[in-house]
């Protein structure tokens, strides 16, 4: 099965082609067809499996670029993730069309921003403060938008955004298609998608943890004072190309950050305290491989989409299985290998004992023999 099957223009398909991708995955497969009908949408995959250009794509196909408006709205938690959204729309549209996009998030300079939302612009990818806040200045026009996206749902209600998406759910025309997508479908996730989408076809692929499988899964077992030497010495051993290491907390991935350095690391840090400049600036220099080590918090590095990752650290364990699986779905993407390691002290076992039991699996020790 083809893209072109699926019902995709060959502008678009060639472009894919170009960047290496030939065949659709399994939630693009399913939801491709029924968005190209109309239908609202409610998608659950797990991370890495496709999910941007499954709405992007039809999203895109439906914009009718000689009307002068906001056709497509895509909200997204963060603004990484809404500039890593934008550039794969930009990517598909940049050469062969006249759709223009437009991604608005905090930290960029409103009036600019402002500007740019009176020329011509067919697609917003936006976080909800941002968004918002031109709602409120008036400065953003919804009233046109007939494709609407909520993407990584279950992260959005995770930072608190629930009311922001309901006051911006608002501006937009009740006769909207709204497409939903989550990479796992909790309570409240399901009751906002009863809330704003009608009679959405519910389309979840049961990856039978295959973004797991493509991952190898290690621990090392520690100690609180010995984990920094623990780190250091895997480190050593397994030479990664480009590592993730998270930490459970602003301060301690500063500190730990600012230890690698010590030791002649090639590493910076990502985490909410930083400028909207840094960030983006991290997240260049991580991109093109300027830095090796990205040492991160949770909601700093979810979603991103980084080629190369080949390892992950969980310096500190993470505090449930969602987010142990979106934190490990930063490597191995999209079919390539990776490797996460998660350092347990003794305080951690119960956790790991948790996200054993919730993912079915056991973790074994890393033999670095084998890597
Ligand atoms: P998700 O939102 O489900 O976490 P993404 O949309 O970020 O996943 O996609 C993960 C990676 O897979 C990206 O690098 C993307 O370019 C790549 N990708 C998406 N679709 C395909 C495909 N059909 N074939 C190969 N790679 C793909
Ligand atoms: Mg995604």
């Amino acid at each position: 099965m083809s893209f072109k099957e699926l019902g995709i223009q060959d502008a678009f398909t060639e472009i894919l082609l170009q960047n290496g991708i030939g065949e659709p995955t399994p939630i693009q497969k399913e939801t491709i067809p029924v968005i190209l009908e109309g239908q609202d949408v409610v998608g659950q995959a797990q991370t890495g499996t496709g999910k941007t250009l499954a709405f992007v794509l039809p999203l895109l196909q439906k914009i009718d670029s000689e009307r002068d408006e906001i056709q497509g709205l895509i909200v997204a938690p963060t603004r990484e993730l809404a500039i890593q959204i934008t550039a794969e729309v930009r990517k598909l549209t940049d050469t062969n069309s006249e759709i223009n996009v437009l991604a608005v998030y905090g930290g960029q300079d409103v009036i600019a921003q402002m500007h740019k939302l009176q020329g011509k612009v067919h697609v917003v990818v936006g976080t909800p403060g941002r968004l918002l806040d031109h709602i409120r200045r008036e400065t953003i026009d919804l009233s046109g938008v007939s494709t609407f996206v909520l993407d990584e749902a279950d992260q959005m209600l995770h930072i608190g955004f629930l009311s922001d998406i309901e006051d911006i759910m608002a501006k937009v025309p009740a006769s909207r298609q709204t497409l939903l997508f989550s990479a796992t479908m909790p309570d409240e996730v399901k009751k906002l998608a009863e809330t704003y989408t009608k009679n959405p076809r519910d389309i979840q692929v049961k990856t039978k943890q295959i973004t797991l499988k493509e991952i190898r899964q290690r621990i090392v077992e520690t100690t609180d004072r010995g984990k920094q030497n623990d780190l250091v010495q895997t480190i050593r051993l397994l030479r990664p190309y480009l590592a993730i290491i998270f930490c459970r907390t602003k301060r301690r991935v500063s500190k730990l950050n600012e230890a690698l350095q010590t030791k002649g690391y090639n590493s910076d840090e990502l985490h909410g305290d930083l400028s909207q400049a840094k960030r983006e600036d991290v997240m260049r220099r991580f991109r093109d491989g300027e830095i090796q080590f990205l040492v991160a918090t949770d909601v700093a590095a979810r979603g991103l989409d980084v080629e190369g990752v080949t390892h992950v650290f969980n310096y500190d364990i993470a505090l449930d299985t969602e987010s142990y699986i979106h934190r490990i779905g930063r490597t191995g993407r999209a079919g390539g290998k990776g490797l996460a390691v998660t350092f347990v002290a003794q305080k951690d076992r119960r956790l790991l004992q948790m996200i054993e039991r919730e993912t079915n699996q056991k973790l074994n020790v890393l033999k670095l023999e084998y890597m």
